[in-house]
C-alpha cells in the first residue's frame, strides 16, 4: 500500500514539475504511472517548455518569417504547411511559432549578444532568463 502511495506522490510530482515548466501535466503523470515515477520526474526535470524550443530555434535563425523546423523531422516547412513534405507527417494545426523576440518583450526580458537580462540579471539560457522573469 505505501510502495502504491509513493508511486502515486511521485508521479504527481513529475506532472507538477513538467506543468511547472509549461509541458502536459497528464502526459508526464501518465509516464510515472506506467513506466517509472523516477523515470517520469527525471524526464520532467530535462524537459523543455515548448516556449524554450521555439526560443532557441528562433535564436538559431530556424524559424523565419515564412518557414519553421518539422517538430518530427527538423527539415523546413512552410508555416502554413499541413503535412510535411519531408517525413509525411500529418502535421494538422500547430500553433503559430512566436518568434524570439515577441516572446522575450511578453517576460520583459532584454537580448545583449548571447546573454539574456532579467532584471539587470543575465542568464546563458531563454529557459532560465524565462524562469526567473516569471518570479518576477
Ligand atoms: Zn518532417
Amino acid at each position: 500500500m505505501e510502495i502504491f502511495l509513493g508511486w502515486l506522490g511521485f508521479s504527481l510530482l513529475a506532472g507538477w514539475i513538467a506543468s511547472n515548466k509549461g509541458n502536459s501535466f497528464w502526459g508526464y503523470f501518465l509516464l510515472s504511472i506506467f513506466l517509472s515515477p523516477l523515470l517520469g520526474i527525471i524526464a520532467a526535470l530535462v524537459s523543455k517548455s515548448p516556449e524554450t524550443v521555439n526560443i532557441e530555434a528562433a535564436a538559431k535563425g530556424k524559424i523565419t518569417e515564412t518557414h519553421r523546423p518539422c517538430p518530427f523531422c527538423a527539415e523546413p516547412i512552410r508555416l502554413a504547411a499541413k503535412k510535411c513534405p519531408h517525413c509525411q507527417t500529418e502535421l494538422g494545426d500547430l500553433p503559430m511559432p512566436e518568434s524570439e523576440a515577441a516572446v522575450l518583450a511578453r517576460y520583459g526580458i532584454n537580448k545583449n549578444g548571447n546573454w539574456y537580462v532579467v532584471a539587470g540579471q543575465s542568464y546563458a539560457s531563454p529557459e532560465e532568463a524565462i524562469t526567473e522573469a516569471k518570479k518576477l
